[in-house]
């Protein structure tokens, strides 16, 4: 969609450290990391928010990547958190669809986006 910078990121418009890509989802590092790993995992069909998600497929392929993603960043063992914010009351800045990955480190000292 015009104007969305997650859209330009998966066009590859805007420049972004990506470390996962398929054909439906790509993810890439929070460029304002909370934690000493964090990741945004982002369907690739401009979704504005969890609200508009009706595809289970896609819902469950995030949630899987989520995992093969923790087990990348060497903190499926040590623990992470999955965090989607939905609607601007939840602090939900991007609208498009995307969740966020924490982990590593002390989570008292994350900062939860
Ligand atoms: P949210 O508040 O859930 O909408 O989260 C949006 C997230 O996107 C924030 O954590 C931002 O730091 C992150 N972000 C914004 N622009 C970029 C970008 N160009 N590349 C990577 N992350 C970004
Ligand atoms: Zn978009």
């Amino acid at each position: 969609m015009k104007g969305c910078i997650f859209c330009k990121i998966i066009n590859k418009e805007v420049k972004s450290d990506i470390v996962y890509e398929d054909k439906d989802i790509i993810a890439f590092k929070d460029i304002n990391p909370g934690a000493p790993v964090h990741i945004l995992i982002v369907p690739k069909i401009h979704i504005s928010s969890l609200n508009e998600l009706k595809d289970k497929d896609l819902a469950g392929k995030m949630l899987l990547i989520a995992k093969k993603i923790a087990k990348m960043f060497n903190v499926d063992k040590s623990g992470y958190k999955l965090i989607i914010n939905t609607g601007k009351g939840a602090g939900q800045l991007i609208e498009h669809l995307h969740m966020h990955l924490l982990g590593k480190g002390d989570k008292d000292k994350w900062r939860l986006p």
